[in-house]
């Protein structure tokens, strides 16, 4: 792996301001695999910056292997950053946690699964499932940790919460489950919510009750969501703003609406004419490319899109483009900006 004094790192984004829930600058994280000789370096994510304020919602979006899963576990501590600075709350998250620290980390920090079945315990009960993190972080004791875990369920769309409070997961329909996962992290009253695909494994049917829900609870608690996802419309419906990640690349931020309806990417743009459309028998306009997603431990040198980008010109293979402003709120990675 690179030591990270030898890192390209350029922050683009250096502005920090105690109100914002998350701050993020400069994170790098790469994974080494292989071994005896054939060891490669997977450059999961570069150069990233991002921030959230309170009650924001940012929905981040590439496909499968830009990164965006492993910047929401990097968050969560559940990946060491290779380089880079996050801030909760204005403080920087020190490299190393005790138990105590990453307990109240922990409490402010709270993730919802892609997969609601194998983030449950199979053997444990919804009882179980919510009471512990109340227990864990000392947040009830006795007879109020029952109220509290009904009062999850009800807020929860668990209705009546005696129906649900016994069952196991294998009982629960997957909606249901979902919403048992979103009341175990929001039992300890956290002020960000990392969800990672939160409604990608639901039918298509209950994934907007999920996301209202969601959004419901966010103007109850005055949470914070990163959104992760890889469906652009689904990302238009619950966030504020859009950040775009390709090849481990933050390539576009800005407000969700101009996001959508006025791409500065090319990738955007492609993204967006893969969306189904129903005015056209749900059919996509795909616009043509040539390659697949590359391959993170041999990025091509320059614009990490040239390979698959329909405008790329001879300049785009030399650097990687900065992540600019181009107008107040609006960045994108692009030399043709
Ligand atoms: Fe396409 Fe060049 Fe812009 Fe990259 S920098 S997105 S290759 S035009």
């Amino acid at each position: 792996m690179l030591p990270v004094s030898s890192m390209p790192i350029q922050v683009s984004n250096p502005q920090v301001s105690p109100d914002k829930v998350l701050e993020i600058q400069g994170l790098y994280k790469q994974f080494a695999i292989g071994r005896w000789g054939r060891r490669r370096i997977v450059r999961a994510v570069n150069d990233f910056n991002l921030s959230l304020s309170r009650g924001e919602v940012v929905a981040l979006v590439g496909e499968s292997g830009s990164g965006k899963t492993t910047v929401a576990r990097v968050i969560a501590r559940l990946y060491k950053p290779t380089a880079g600075t996050i801030r909760l709350n204005g403080t920087p998250v020190p490299e190393k946690l005790s138990r105590d620290d990453l307990l109240a980390f922990r409490r402010q920090v709270q993730m919802i699964f892609q997969d609601p079945f194998s983030s449950l315990n199979p053997l444990h009960s919804v009882r179980y499932t919510l009471s512990r993190p109340l227990k864990i972080h000392r947040l009830a004791a006795g007879r109020e940790v029952e109220e509290r875990v009904k009062d999850m369920l009800e807020r929860c769309g668990l209705t009546p919460p005696e129906l649900y409070i016994d069952k196991l997961p294998h009982e629960l329909s997957g909606g249901q489950r979902q919403r048992v996962g979103i009341a175990r992290a929001l039992s300890v009253g956290p002020a960000l919510i990392l969800a990672d695909e939160p409604t990608s494994m639901l039918d298509v049917s209950i994934r907007l009750d999920i996301m209202n829900l969601m959004l419901d609870l966010k103007d109850e608690e005055g949470l914070s969501y990163l959104f992760i996802t890889h469906d652009l419309a689904g990302a238009h419906y619950v966030a504020d703003r859009i950040a775009i990640m390709y090849a481990s690349y933050l390539v576009e931020l800005g407000p969700s609406d101009d996001v959508i309806n006025e791409p500065l990417h090319p990738y955007t743009e492609l993204l967006k004419s893969a969306a189904p459309k129903p005015e056209s028998g749900l059919k996509p306009e795909r616009i043509s490319t040539t390659y697949d997603i590359p391959d993170l431990t041999n990025l091509p040198p320059g614009c990490p899109f040239w390979p698959r980008c329909p405008y790329a010109e001879d300049r785009c293979r030399g650097e990687v483009p900065q992540l600019r402003e181009i107008e107040p709120g609006r960045f994108t990675r692009c030399v043709l900006k």
